[in-house]
This record gives structure tokens, C-alpha cells and sequence, in this order.
């Protein structure tokens, strides 16, 4: 495990070193296992029913599900107590990974173990764990949440559904419509929010059997065809008094909450989903000649597979570093803590901001590899017959779920200055002294036997690069920059990307003495490719803060200072990139 206990964002204003980040090496024997037995189950149980999942035949969804109970893969993140196995975030992350090559039942399966079960897990009582926990562990039942409304989604407290007391006091009557609904079909039990009184917004637990409960149709949907999504349909329906979730009025807590662990568990399915696609456009590339020879054999093509590499060996990189962040942090949390899932809470609370990062950064990182990969394929991308089609419509829901990814950005910088003005975070002072470098260029010379010296340096300059942009944005706006969507997209794409190289960064100098020499020139390769990339978004997102925040001389010097900032030495680039997809082409398949 990582040693060092950060703060959530602190990665912007500190040095972060090798030691400090949990890589996916490092994964026990126990981890390896569940990883294993996950990736068996989608490979023998559900690749070979693909086809009829995807028509919606979802009896066996329903069986599939069972089977995951049998196998364990259900109760990775329920407590011991009630028959869980409680294991630690990075094998949570590691099972999220492998069921996304299951397609749409990994839908199933994700919805099912992180926001349908999660909310019981972490505000149920004993007596509703007790009744419904053991049902949910072991697949008998399947689970959904139910927050979306046709009228309010990004802006879930904007909500209508309403929830009033019976006159003899032992009911909540439910009225209104959930939107868009994953397991709606199906489901047994959804965890439902509504306004107590239309002011209180509350979460309750409510069985599929509930008088006044009914689903809507099945969406027609663009991708993802086989889960089920639907409305979910309250007219009056009776919810005894024991089943309402948590506080009368705290139901913000348990949404927003549950969101943050489905976030960063949508890095790793995203992901695991980036790998399956690369696989099977490089075994393609190699079948598939023009001009007589196979077309891996072209720079077009092995420069894409290059860039899907690296930027995957960076999703992979972010999603394990922060699982490692996570578990540290959880891990100081003693079990007999009173309000232990409280604390808890607050524990992943804390890296809501990294969680964000890793939904945007590996979900846009899918989107890229679908869309080369479908080109690599040709004309035959564009039809049924090769996987590349579906590879490609299903990425795209992950851009919109589980917060879109503008809401996701605009919290990145938002939760960020929040937490500067409660004084969490010396923001201000180290704007302060970022600025100060800008006007006093000091001549760093690097340390050539120090491994990524080059990267560390740049990281150095590219928080400085976010400090000065967030530090200008402030002063010139002040409380109103929370209003400059703009401003804010762009300083969370600076964000995003510091904490992707610097990942990226970490793991190879971490794992690079134990390497082969072929190996230690593919991760050296992916870590130059993927430095010089994310490199040329943060500097466009930083010259396009630059001109949104300043005019005139102000502006020329950020813009100059951007220039010095972003400046990265990516000699060798071309070179890196060819061993970098030789050595995929080779292996046919990912190969970090
Ligand atoms: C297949 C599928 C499965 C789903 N599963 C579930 C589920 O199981 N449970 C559940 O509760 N929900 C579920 N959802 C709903 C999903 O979470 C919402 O669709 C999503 O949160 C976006 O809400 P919306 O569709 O109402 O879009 P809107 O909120 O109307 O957003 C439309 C556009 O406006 C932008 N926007 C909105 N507000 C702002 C703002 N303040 N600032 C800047 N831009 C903004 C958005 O980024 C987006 O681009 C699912 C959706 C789909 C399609």
C-alpha cells in the first residue's frame, strides 16, 4: 500500500513521489484471484450468451447475476457481519475492470453492486441489512437506484417525486416518475428518492412487489442494448416507515456519496473495456492486408495503437493509484468507530475531486480508443459483422452517466475552491508563489540519472501552470468565478491531466527496476507518448483560460509563462511510439 495519507487535490499543490501510489504490480495473490475468477466467469459464462443479452433476453441477466452470487462477486464491498467479504477497494476496482468485458451485463452487474447495493451497505439499519442484504449478496435478488427524474437529472435535488406520512403513521405514500432507470426491468428492491412533505429529500427502500410500483417499457436505446432501463413508476405507493434510508431530509448524502465510489468504479470498468477493444483491433490489423500487406504494418495504424496504449497504460495508472488512496485512508478508519460507515463516507468524500477525475479522464480515454479502433477496422468497423460497432456505441453512455462529464469537470475546480476558502487547502499561497516563479524564471538543470526527470520537472511547472490560471480566475472574479463554466472546463482539464501524467509518471519509475530491458522501453515509451499528449491539453486548455481571464500585458505574461510551463522535451517521440506498438502487435492484446 501507498504510505503517505493525502488530501483530496493536495496532488496540485505537493510533491507526490513513487512511493506514495499503489500500482497495479503490486496486486496480492488474493486480488489476482478475484481478478481471475471475474474474467473466467465473463469469458465461459457470459461472452458465449452475448448475443441473447443483447436481445434483451434478460432471464439471463437474472441467472448471470446468480451465478456472480455463487462466485462471490457480489459481496466484495458488503461487511463481514453480514456474510460479505469486505475486501479493499483496489480488488473492488479489479472485479469492475474485468466484468466491463462482459458488455451490457456489466451494466447489470455495476448497477447492481455499486449504487443499487451501496446505499443499504453504508445508511441501511441493522434490521434492513438484515432483511435485505443476504438477498442482494447472493444474487436472488437484483438491486437498482432510482435518483433520475424525467424533469431533473444533472440536477438531481431538483427532483418532484414526493413521499407524504400516512395518517396512521406506518407508511410513506410515494408519488412520481423515476427516469432511465438500469434494472428497472427487473429489479427487487430500488433504493428510491422522493421529498418528504416536497422539501425533505429522503432515500427509501422499496421492494418491486410495493403496491403503486410500476415499470415503464424498455428504453430504445443507442448502445448497451442488453441492460434493461426503464422508468420506475410511483402512484401512491405504500412504503412502510422502516424502510425509509437514512435521515428524513439527508438524502443528498446518500446520493451524492454512493456517486463518488460509482464514479471511480466507472474508471475501472471504462478501463478494462479500453483493453478488450485494443485486443481485437490489433489481432485484426495483422489479418487485414492492403496494398498487399497487412496494415499493423503502417505508421497510420501503429501510431494509433501507440496512443491507445499509452493512454491506457495513464487510465490504468490513475484508477489503481487512487483505489490505493482510498484503502489508505479507510484503512485508519478502526471497524469499532461508532458511525464507522460515516466516517467511512467521509473518507472517500475526501478524494470526490480525484473520483471525478478518474469518471472524466478514463471514460474520454475509452471514448479515443473506441473511435481509433473502429478505424483501424475500416469499412468493417462501420458494420454488425465486427465488434468494433458495438465497442463504439456502447463507450458512449459512460460520457453521461453517474454526473456528466461537464457536472463532473465543473466540480473538479468548484469542490477545489470550496475547500480553499474553508481554508483546507493553502490554494491562495501557493497561487501566490506559482506566480511569483512566473516572474522569476529559475533555470532547473536536470538530473539524468534520476529516472522521468524530464516528466518530474514538467509536473512541477504544470501544477505552478494550474495554480497561476485557478490564482488569476479568483482575483479577477472572486466569488463569482463559480459562475465561469468556461474558466472551469479548462482549469479541470489542466486538473485531469496532471494527475494522469503524474500517475503515469509514478508507476513507471516505481516498477521500472524490476522490468525487462524490452519492457522497461515499452513502459519508457508509453510514459514519453502519453506525457506528450496530455502535455498538449493542458497547455490548449491553459492558453484558453489564459485569453477567457486576462487582457493585455497581463495576458502576454500568462501566456508566456504557459509557454515556459508546458514545455516538454518529448525527443525520441516517434522512435518511442514504434516500439510501443510493435510491442502490442506482438503480444496482440495490451500489454502492461
Ligand atoms: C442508459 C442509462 C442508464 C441510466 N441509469 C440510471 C440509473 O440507474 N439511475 C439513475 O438515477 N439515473 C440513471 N441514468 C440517468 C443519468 O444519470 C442522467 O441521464 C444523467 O445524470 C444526465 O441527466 P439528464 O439526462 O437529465 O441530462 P441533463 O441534466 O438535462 O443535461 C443535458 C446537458 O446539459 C448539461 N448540463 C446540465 N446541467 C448543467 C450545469 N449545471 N452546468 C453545465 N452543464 C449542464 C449536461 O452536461 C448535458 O450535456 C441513466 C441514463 C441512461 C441513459
Amino acid at each position: 500500500m501507498a504510505a503517505r495519507l493525502f488530501k483530496g487535490s493536495e496532488y496540485l499543490i505537493t510533491e507526490v513521489t513513487k512511493d506514495d501510489v499503489f500500482t497495479p504490480e503490486e496486486f496480492t495473490d488474493e486480488q489476482k484471484q478475484i481478478g481471475e475468477t471475474t474474467e473466467q466467469f465473463v469469458l465461459n459464462e457470459v461472452l458465449p450468451r452475448r448475443e441473447e443479452i443483447e436481445h434483451q433476453n434478460f432471464n439471463i441477466n437474472v441467472d448471470l447475476m446468480k451465478r456472480c452470487g455463487e462466485l462471490g462477486l457480489l459481496m466484495i464491498d458488503a461487511p463481514e457481519e453480514y456474510g460479505g467479504l469486505e475486501l479493499d477497494k483496489v480488488t473492488s476496482m479489479l472485479a469492475a475492470e474485468k466484468i466491463s468485458q462482459a458488455g451490457s451485463f456489466s451494466v447489470t452487474y455495476t448497477a447492481h453492486t455499486g449504487i443499487g447495493t451501496l446505499p443499504l451497505v453504508y445508511y441501511g439499519t441493522p434490521e434492513q441489512k438484515e432483511r435485505y442484504l443476504d438477498k442482494l449478496i447472493s444474487g436472488e435478488w437484483v438491486a437498482a437506484y432510482c435518483l433520475t427524474e424525467p424533469g431533473s437529472g444533472s440536477d438531481a435535488l431538483g427532483a418532484s417525486a414526493t413521499a407524504t406520512l400516512s395518517d396512521d403513521g406506518k407508511h410513506y405514500i410515494l408519488n412520481g416518475t423515476k427516469q432511465f432507470i438500469t434494472n428497472g426491468g427487473f429489479a427487487d428492491l430500488y433504493t428510491i428518492f422522493a421529498k418528504i412533505d416536497k422539501q425533505h429529500f429522503t432515500g427509501f427502500l422499496v421492494e418491486r412487489t410495493t403496491e403503486g410500483l410500476s415499470i415503464g417499457p424498455e428504453e430504445k436505446k443507442l448502445g448497451v442494448k442488453g441492460s434493461s432501463t426503464t422508468q420506475v413508476i410511483l402512484e401512491d405507493a405504500k412504503v412502510p416507515v422502516e424502510n425509509l434510508l437514512g435521515e428524513i431530509g439527508k438524502g443528498h448524502k446518500i446520493a451524492f456519496n454512493v456517486l463518488n465510489v460509482g464514479r471511480f468504479k466507472l474508471g475501472a470498468a471504462t478501463t478494462g473495456a479500453s483493453k478488450q477493444a485494443i485486443a481485437e483491433a490489433l489481432r485484426y490489423s495483422k489479418e487485414r492486408k492492403a496494398f498487399g500487406v497487412p496494415i499493423s504494418t503502417f505508421g497510420a495504424i501503429g501510431e494509433k495503437f501507440a496512443d491507445m496504449a499509452a493512454a491506457i497504460f495513464a487510465s490504468e495508472s490513475v484508477v489503481y493509484r487512487l483505489a490505493g488512496m482510498i484503502d489508505d485512508r479507510l484503512a485508519t478508519i478502526p471497524k469499532d468507530t461508532p458511525n464507522y460507515y460515516d466516517a467511512y463516507q467521509q473518507g472517500i468524500e475526501e478524494y470526490s475531486i480525484e473520483c471525478a477525475v478518474a469518471k472524466v479522464f478514463c471514460s474520454e480515454v475509452l471514448a479515443d480508443v473506441v473511435d481509433d479502433v473502429l478505424q483501424v477496422y475500416g469499412g468493417y468497423g462501420f458494420t454488425q459483422e465486427y465488434p468494433a460497432e458495438g465497442f463504439y456505441r456502447d463507450e458512449r453512455i459512460n460520457r453521461i452517466w453517474e454526473g456528466t462529464n461537464e457536472i463532473n469537470r465543473l466540480l473538479i475546480p468548484g469542490t477545489i475552491l470550496r475547500r480553499a476558502m474553508k481554508g483546507e487547502i493553502p490554494l491562495q499561497k501557493e497561487a501566490m508563489k506559482a506566480f511569483e516563479s512566473l516572474m522569476s524564471p529559475d533555470f532547473v538543470e536536470l538530473d539524468e540519472s534520476v529516472p522521468f526527470a524530464a516528466e518530474k520537472a514538467l509536473l512541477v511547472n504544470l501544477k505552478k501552470t494550474f495554480l497561476v490560471l485557478a490564482g488569476a480566475g479568483v482575483q479577477k472574479f472572486m466569488d463569482r468565478i463559480k459562475d465561469e463554466q468556461e474558466i472551469l472546463l479548462a482549469a479541470a482539464d489542466i486538473a485531469i491531466n496532471i494527475f494522469a501524467i503524474e500517475s503515469a509518471v509514478l508507476r513507471a519509475e516505481k516498477i521500472l527496476p524490476k522490468l525487462s530491458d524490452t519492457r522497461r522501453s515499452a513502459v519508457e515509451a508509453a510514459v514519453k507518448t502519453f506525457t506528450f499528449n496530455a502535455t498538449e491539453v493542458i497547455g490548449t486548455a491553459a492558453r484558453k483560460a489564459a485569453y477567457y481571464v486576462e487582457e493585455g500585458d497581463t495576458l502576454t505574461m500568462l501566456l508566456a509563462g504557459v509557454r515556459r510551463f508546458t514545455k516538454y522535451d518529448a525527443t525520441g517521440l516517434l522512435p518511442a511510439k514504434r516500439v510501443l506498438a510493435e510491442a502490442c502487435l506482438e503480444a496482440e492484446k495490451y500489454i502492461f
